[in-house]
């Protein structure tokens, strides 16, 4: 059975296959005990949008959809199961986000993604929504590559990005919003409190991903797992939590990993800036 045909089986369409080079390596420690030789990426896109998706959340649109490293890991772990079937005697390993290898670029030496000027990766069919996640193999699977996207000229989330993240000179991560949520602790830097008087989600930011025109007009996924959305949060629904408690009731959401002080802090900038939305 063609590689295609098993991966379209999972509806997995949008992936590559590509040699794994050394410069992909960004944790080495975790390529120790692993049994078998790296050769082979087979690396697979996983999209998250719905329609629908209220324009007054206060989550993002990925913060809200169920953990994408059960979600994808339970796929491509079924898929490592058809594989060894299929070669005998090889090695199969999975991971989403968890990898030793930097997995946007994987991706982009396929062709299969770009970094786009937002710096978030960029897919033909799936615009800006999609999850990554690869397996990797001895196995002699040829290997296959797509034509890369390209971004627009007009590039809209330049202007659209409230911070000035988004330059010409390329994309400063201290100031995008994005990053400056996902940082942990209970209190901001003057610097990131005065950056994110800007924000318009407690976690994460969808405001250049809403003005991308390649993310206009696309599919629903088709992974029912991501419409179980939580597009809303509030600083009462952590009332009486803690830490513990806190991420016992999100587990499997991914801002659940930085703890109740980080959401606190947030929504608490949120409502200071009266962008508390509902
Ligand atoms: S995520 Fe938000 S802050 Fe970051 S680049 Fe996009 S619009 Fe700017
Ligand atoms: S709006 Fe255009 S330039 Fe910006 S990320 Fe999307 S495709 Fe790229």
């Amino acid at each position: 059975m063609a590689i295609c045909d098993l991966l379209r089986r999972f509806q997995i369409t949008e992936y590559c296959v590509v040699p794994i080079k050394k410069e992909f390596v960004i944790y080495a420690h975790k390529l120790e005990n692993i049994g078998f030789r790296h050769d082979t990426a087979i690396v697979c896109l996983f999209p998250y949008f719905v329609s629908d998706y209220p324009a007054n959340a206060v989550l993002t649109r990925y913060a809200s959809c169920p953990d994408y490293h059960i979600v994808a890991g339970r796929i491509l772990s079924q898929v490592c199961g058809e594989l060894r079937a299929l070669f005998p005697g090889c090695g199969f390993s999975s991971y989403t986000d968890d990898s030793p290898y930097a997995e946007k670029d994987l991706a982009a030496s396929g062709g299969l993604v770009i970094r786009g000027r937002n710096d978030i990766g960029l897919s033909e069919k799936y615009g800006q929504l999609f999850f990554i996640g690869e397996i990797v193999t001895d196995a002699p699977i040829a290997h296959e590559y797509r034509t890369p996207p390209v971004c627009c000229e007009d590039a809209p989330c330049v202007r659209a990005c409230p911070t000035g993240a988004i330059g010409r000179g390329g994309f400063n991560r201290e100031r995008c919003l994005s990053s400056i949520s996902q940082k942990g602790g209970a209190e901001f830097s003057t610097e990131d409190a005065r950056l994110f008087r800007a924000a318009r989600y407690a976690w994460g930011c969808d405001i250049c991903l809403n003005a991308c025109v390649r993310n206009k007009g696309l599919l629903a996924t088709h992974i029912k797992e991501f419409y179980d959305i939580m597009p809303y949060i509030s600083s009462k629904d952590l009332e009486g939590l803690s830490n513990r408690t806190y991420r016992e009731k999100y587990k499997g959401r991914a801002f659940a990993g930085r703890g109740r002080a980080a959401m606190m802090r947030n929504l608490r900038h949120l409502k200071e800036n009266n962008k508390w939305n509902f």
